[in-house]
């Protein structure tokens, strides 16, 4: 039996299925009812697409490929098994409407946890949907949110100017991309309505520089010429009238006020009528207990609480950091059966330099671990599985670490059929590598950004392709990840 916990990774599931046949059992938990596109949460999230335009239901899905799954939560991971059951399993929870709150046990031959981020709005005391900030998380938040955007409409077609703050809700929060594209999409909006003169736009960001993304930013080539993202996002947000707040870090918000400290140990406030702002990632709140039912978790997790895997946790000097820190098959060091893909795994360390106040507050984003690289790994680790039971050999054919492949991202900046614009940027490899590439630090050939209506239609067309992808229509196994 094949026991994958995945419910974005739809297509390493299905490619499991497809490679190990009727012979084998491909199990899915996952709590939620639909599988979400999650990068055109932010068109709901302006009003540009209908929540059922991003989701579907999964059960459809997993009946047409026969593989059982179960909506449900994982609990808990019993690598040995206990003192009454022999095998390895893992305690879940039911989710849907028949089962709520019922648990049961799950037994696998292989696991991959592949739970992604849990939205630690927690960690910012006043951050979050119900309470100050807006989200665009998940399909649900965007919906919330495109309808408190409306309402900034109508007040600033009635007369009134409004602020609209959108960044990161974390010193130490990643995923600055998605908010990028929302502060670019609510911008354009703002714009195509003849508001813009009723709105202040600010970007706030734990980024050192605009343009780190939390990868150390980069070096782009573009028009023939190489620039760093920090110009590239600059221009973009002087084009939009957007201005910007870096290297703060947001500790607490209150109603319409957000409080942050600077990297100089500042304190400042912001005040806001409109915000989104993105939360800390954690790992999920798995457990884990060995056979005697002691507690465990420290061997397969990390503090964050995110999986480790085959990196280097040692916890280096940042002078002393290298690409070979960096996970490559994402194997669990303590049990050979175990891996873990995509947001789930734990990262050595930062990617971007970290930096302290004087007050001590580490104000750096986490590493992203974006769609493709979260595809790519699931997809190696299915591969690898795949190989090891086909074979019988528990080796690796396939590897792939960060410090080694590139990422393609698609950075929406308004959505229009012939107004639209997106920035679509390549680099290679996502983690600098500064001895292979000393200039700069990634494949210069490689790693490059243009902006336009072209970029758009990219981004439009990816929306189709992975949901038919995700779907697992006819030649779902051709599209890239
Ligand atoms: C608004 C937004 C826009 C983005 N845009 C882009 C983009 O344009 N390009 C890009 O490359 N990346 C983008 N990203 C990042 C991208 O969405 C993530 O990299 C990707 O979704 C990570 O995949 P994952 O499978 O690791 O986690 P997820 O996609 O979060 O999937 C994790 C799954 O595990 C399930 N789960 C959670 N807890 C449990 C549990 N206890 N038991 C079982 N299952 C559980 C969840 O319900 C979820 O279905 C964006 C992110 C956001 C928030």
């Amino acid at each position: 039996m094949f026991w994958a916990l995945v419910s974005q990774g739809i297509p390493q599931q299905l490619l499991s299925k497809k490679k190990l046949g009727r012979g084998h059992e491909v199990v899915v938990v996952s709590p939620g009812a639909y599988y979400q596109w999650i990068p055109s949460n932010i068109w709901v999230g302006v009003g540009k697409m209908k929540i059922d335009q991003v989701r579907f239901k999964l059960q459809p899905v997993y009946d047409r490929w026969k593989i059982d799954f179960r909506q449900a939560k994982a609990t808990a991971v019993y690598p040995e098994g206990d003192q009454s059951v022999n095998r390895p399993y893992i305690a879940i929870e039911y989710t849907n409407e028949s089962r709520r709150g019922e648990t049961d046990q799950v037994d696998y031959d292989y696991l991959v946890n592949a739970t992604g981020p849990k939205l630690n709005f927690e960690a910012t005391e006043g951050l979050g949907p119900n309470k100050f900030t807006h989200s665009v998380c998940s399909c649900d938040h965007a919906v919330a949110t495109w309808k408190a955007l409306q309402a900034c409409f109508t007040r600033m077609e009635k007369g009134e100017k409004l602020r609209f703050l959108i960044g990161t809700g974390h010193p130490t929060a990643t995923c600055q991309g998605a908010a990028f594209e929302y502060a670019l999409n609510v911008a354009f909006e703002i714009k195509s309505r003849g508001l813009l003169n009723m709105a202040d736009i600010t970007w706030i960001s734990n980024e050192y520089e605009l343009g780190d993304f939390g990868m150390g930013g980069a070096f782009i080539k573009r028009g023939g010429y190489v620039t760093p993202t920090k110009v590239f996002s600059e221009s973009i947000f002087a084009e939009y009238g957007i201005r910007w707040i870096k290297r703060a870090g947001v500790t607490r918000v209150e109603e319409g006020l957000a409080h942050y400290e600077t990297l100089d140990g500042q304190l400042h406030t912001e005040p806001f009528d409109f915000a989104m702002l993105i939360p800390a990632f954690a790992g999920v709140g798995l457990k884990a207990f060995d056979k005697s039912g002691e507690d465990i978790t420290p061997k397969l997790f990390a503090p964050s609480g995110f999986m480790k895997v085959d990196a280097d946790y040692s916890g280096k000097a940042f002078e002393e950091w290298s690409v070979e820190d960096w996970p490559s098959v994402y194997q669990n060091p303590a049990y050979a059966n175990i891996f873990a893909t995509g947001i789930a795994f734990a990262p050595p360390h930062q990617i971007s330099k970290p930096m302290k106040s004087p007050n001590g507050t580490l104000i750096t984003p986490a590493p992203p671990r974006t769609g493709m690289p979260s595809g790519v790994t699931g997809k190696i680790v299915a591969l690898n599985i795949v190989n090891q039971i086909c074979t019988g050999n528990s080796g690796f054919k396939h590897r792939a670490s960060m410090g080694k492949m590139g990422a393609a991202c698609v950075v929406s900046a308004g959505f229009s059929l012939f107004k639209g614009n997106a920035a679509t940027m390549t680099v290679f490899p996502i983690v600098p590598d500064w001895q292979r590439f000393p200039e700069w630090g990634r494949d210069i050939n490689y790693t490059v950004g243009e902006a336009g209506l072209a970029g758009h239609w990219i981004k439009l067309f990816l929306h189709y392709m992975f949901i038919h992808k995700a779907k697992g229509y006819p030649f779902w196994w051709l599209l890239p990840e």
